[in-house]
């Protein structure tokens, strides 16, 4: 197998990338479009001697075809230089001179918790809601989510504080379900490697955010993130938690330096959660501001109105009130590397 990413002129006519992708397609290789504001660029996989034995430089439109090493393609800057920027109902996830905040609660546990969430983190300034309706918990017996109930409360929460919402899937078999309600589907740190949960949300039309699995290195997770691409859903976020280290002090270890090299590697755009990478409500807010000053396109963070009854992770959940004034230096953070919230 190889990859080969062939760039066409800006003054390539239209039917010349066609051409490639036919020629592509005769050779059984793969061939992914993609169309920039100054060029086309189309990304091939498939046997290595069937695609160098083709003199694709000579064929008319096409400026160059460079074989890509990385063992990530697609998604890889060198597949699509541009940014990806993903419409989430009007919020634009990835646009670099934008910032968007990402806020709920980590489980949704009832309406009236849900909707005091919600209201209060619409009002501080967050654009996407977040809450889950399936968790995965580390002891069977602990708390689960409240499955579907779940989900209808949270598109009751969309249409009352008009936010698009994000949440978990877990399990294959539920991918349908969650995303007939959500507007982003998540695959959590725990799902990163679960290929079939990976190939199953790459089949579907809803952008998906992908945390990093937390012994994942960040081959591995762009890896993840091919194997959604692959199969046609291009709308993928990338989400830093932290990862696990030798350190216990707190919960993970925020690898901050992952969002530039992502920046680097990918188009794709990335998320900083702070309150799962501390697990300690003293560091959420640190922690966020490393993450937008380090150039994250968004942070994710845990808000809870009473986070001492929280049936999920109370410990790292702000209260509304430090929330709203975490958005505040959010704002000036974001304003000094060129973002606006
Ligand atoms: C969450 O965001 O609630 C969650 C379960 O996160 P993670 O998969 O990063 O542990
Ligand atoms: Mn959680």
């Amino acid at each position: 197998m190889s990859a080969m990413i062939i760039v066409m002129r800006p003054d390539a006519e239209p039917g010349d990338a066609e051409a490639v992708v036919e020629r592509l397609r005769a050779i059984d290789c793969e061939a992914h479009l993609s169309e920039g504001r100054f060029r086309t660029v189309i990304g091939a996989i498939g046997d290595r001697e069937r695609i160098q034995q083709i003199p694709w430089e000579a064929m008319p439109g096409v400026e160059k075809a460079v074989p890509v090493l990385k063992p990530f393609k697609f998604v890889s800057r060198d597949f699509q230089e541009e940014d990806t920027v993903i419409d989430v109902r009007g919020v634009p996830l990835g646009r670099p001179d934008r910032f968007v905040a990402i806020a709920g609660p980590c489980a949704v546990e009832s309406r009236d918790q849900l909707f005091r969430t919600a209201e209060a983190v619409k009002k501080a300034g967050a654009s996407i809601l977040r809450g889950d309706a399936f968790k995965p918990r580390t002891s069977p017996y602990s708390f689960q989510g409240l499955g579907e109930e779940g989900l209808q409360l949270l598109a009751e929460a969309r249409e009352e504080f008009d936010m698009p919402f994000v949440a978990e899937v877990l399990d294959p078999r539920d991918v349908e379900l969650v995303e007939s309600y959500a507007d982003v589907l998540r695959v959590g740190t725990r799902n990163m490697a679960n290929f079939t949960l990976l190939q199953e949300v790459g089949r579907q039309s809803k952008p998906v955010q992908l945390k990093r699995g937390f012994t994942a290195t960040i081959e591995e997770w762009l890896n993840a993130a091919e194997y959604i691409y692959k199969e046609g859903n291009h709308e993928i976020v990338l989400v830093e938690r932290g990862i696990r280290t030798f350190e216990t002090a707190s919960r993970n270890t925020l690898d901050i330096t992952a969002v530039p090299l992502v920046r680097g590697l990918s188009h794709l755009p990335i998320v900083v959660d702070p309150s799962h990478a501390g697990g300690k409500r003293e560091l959420v807010v640190p922690l966020a501001l490393a993450g937008v000053a380090a150039g994250a396109d968004a942070i994710m963070v845990d808000v809870h109105p009473t986070p001492d009854t929280a049936l999920v992770d109370g410990a790292q959940a702000l209260l509304p009130s430090d929330f709203a004034e975490l958005m505040a230096a959010v704002a000036e953070v974001a304003a000094a590397v060129g973002r606006s919230v």
